[in-house]
């Protein structure tokens, strides 16, 4: 995987613009609570068809985390969604494979709630290589985010690529697809 620059240490919070926050490679990504039933994994209830998509994903990225690289288990089968607030779509769009603290990392307010909230700032600051304080600047942000989208009503959509490669996942959109 290609490394980053890091983040200078002393930049401040302020002085960074957004394009620099996005970049960072680990992000904080809560799910907004109107959502928080709809999922490839509630949907499929880890029977085949889940598993068929989870060992692709664990295949694809190497028996790895696609994130930060570590292998050791956990590893889980992450669902990418991209959360269209203009359109007020909700797109699954991928799968990638994530390692305990990067899914800490990733459901950042979930982890504040079951005590590992000091495990996902810190491997924010590892795998982005920024400070503590940056780290909670990223949070802040995520959860800002979060809180906005948790005002939003959302309609499901799924990539059109997914709908073709994994019919398993259709029901879930109630057959809207949708490119990015
Ligand atoms: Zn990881």
């Amino acid at each position: 995987m290609k490394k980053k620059a890091p983040l200078a240490k002393n930049a401040s919070a302020r002085t960074l613009a957004k394009r620099v926050w996005e970049s960072l490679r680990l992000q904080p990504d809560p799910v907004p609570r109107l959502l928080w039933r709809i999922s490839a994994y509630r949907m499929l209830k880890r029977g085949k068809p889940w598993e068929s998509i989870r060992q692709d994903a664990l295949e694809r990225a190497g028996q790895k985390c696609d994130i930060c690289g570590a292998a050791t288990p956990p590893l889980f089968c992450h669902e990418r969604w991209h959360y269209d607030e203009k359109r007020g779509t909700a797109t699954l769009y991928g799968f990638q494979i994530v390692c305990d603290p990067c899914n800490w990392a990733t459901h950042i307010g979930l982890a504040g709630v079951r005590g590992h909230a000091e495990e996902a700032l810190a491997q924010l600051c590892r795998v982005n290589s920024i400070s503590r304080k940056q780290a909670q600047v990223l949070k802040r942000r995520a959860m800002e985010t979060w809180k906005k989208r948790n005002q939003m009503q959302w309609k499901i959509a799924l990539m059109p690529k997914l709908a073709e490669r994994y019919p398993q996942l259709r029901p879930l959109a109630g057959g809207a697809y949708i490119g990015l």
